[in-house]
């Protein structure tokens, strides 16, 4: 969506109430009472009335705008300013475009819409061929802390990255390469086996093969999934092997550094839900405000 259309669509508190309604409506409002999905709106209470227990739900409420004060039409302009560039804003700059006196506000409306993110792609595993690795992003850390040195040094906090990623043959010229889909990135808690396992059951599905490289954490991923390829970590594999992963590994270091320098732990998940929502809708980035906008509108109960 461009700004134009935007302000066409949108001039007013009003219509963007009446078109919030509209997507909650194509989400599905469930009671949170009795979990039944067949409703009354009430127009003047502005709130859906549920048809067996008569329990009412609010417009915003059960949604990721729930108990915000912020205008709706805010809202649909942070979305709107969240999607509108590959890069991504920072919240200083959208402080700036909304006018908003409060950078604290305007800050934690966007982690809301982070979250609304990640919980869209939480929705599904990826699957077929899957390249997995691990990234290091640095991250802020108190400056009275003394940092160790090495692979688990708190300066950077590690993070699994997969990517589906299917084998293409060029049948005129025999040439292999290989197309990727959907990504994955998940900060890991600990450098242990146990955080892999986890993170390979939960979002991988098991008729899976993965690909990565020989480090001693990767032993069980076989556990959880079809097959597990692992190959020693060369040039080679990097250019190859797990092509798509560390392109997508330097793309989010890329993004996240120039809008963010440093980042804090606690937020680092959020930022690269931002980053592989995105990323896994690149192909029809013309509807990623309309899709955000669902994102935003589902029920979580
Ligand atoms: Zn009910």
């Amino acid at each position: 969506m461009t700004i134009l259309e935007f302000t066409e669509q949108f001039p007013t508190e009003s219509s963007c109430r009446a078109d919030f309604k509209l997507q909650r409506e194509k989400e599905g409002i469930f009671c949170k009472k009795c979990k039944s999905s067949n409703h009354y709106w009430l127009k003047g209470k502005s709130q859906w009335e549920c048809k067996s227990c008569k329990f009412r739900t609010g417009l915003r409420s059960g949604s990721m705008m729930e108990s915000s004060n912020l205008p709706i039409r805010t809202w649909y302009l942070a979305m709107l300013f969240m999607t509108f560039t590959k890069k991504g804003i920072s919240a200083k700059e959208l402080q700036r475009q909304l006018k908003h006196k409060r950078y604290d506000t305007v800050w934690s409306l966007m982690h809301r819409i982070r979250n609304a993110m990640g919980n869209r792609d939480n929705l599904y595993q990826l699957g077929d061929m899957v390249e997995f690795d691990e990234a290091y992003y640095e991250i802020a850390t108190p400056e009275n802390i003394k940092l160790k040195r090495g692979k688990g040094s708190q300066k950077q906090k590690n993070v699994a990255v997969m990517a589906e990623s299917v084998p293409l043959e060029d049948l005129d010229t025999g040439k292999e390469s290989k197309s990727c889909r959907y990504f994955k990135m998940k900060v890991l808690d600990t450098h242990k086996t146990d955080s892999i396992d986890h993170v390979v059951a939960e979002n991988l599905k098991e008729n899976t093969v993965v690909f990565s490289d020989r480090a001693n954490t990767y032993l069980n991923i076989s556990d959880y999934v079809e097959t597990h390829v692992s190959e020693k970590s060369t040039k080679e594999t990097t250019a190859t092997t797990l092509k798509w992963v560390h392109i997508a590994i330097s793309n989010a270091k890329r993004n996240l550094l120039g809008i963010y320098h440093k980042i804090n732990q606690k937020y680092l998940q959020l930022y690269l839900d931002e980053f592989c929502y995105k990323l896994n809708r690149r192909y029809f980035w013309e509807r990623l405000f309309d899709r955000l906008l669902l994102a935003v509108a589902k029920s979580y109960w």
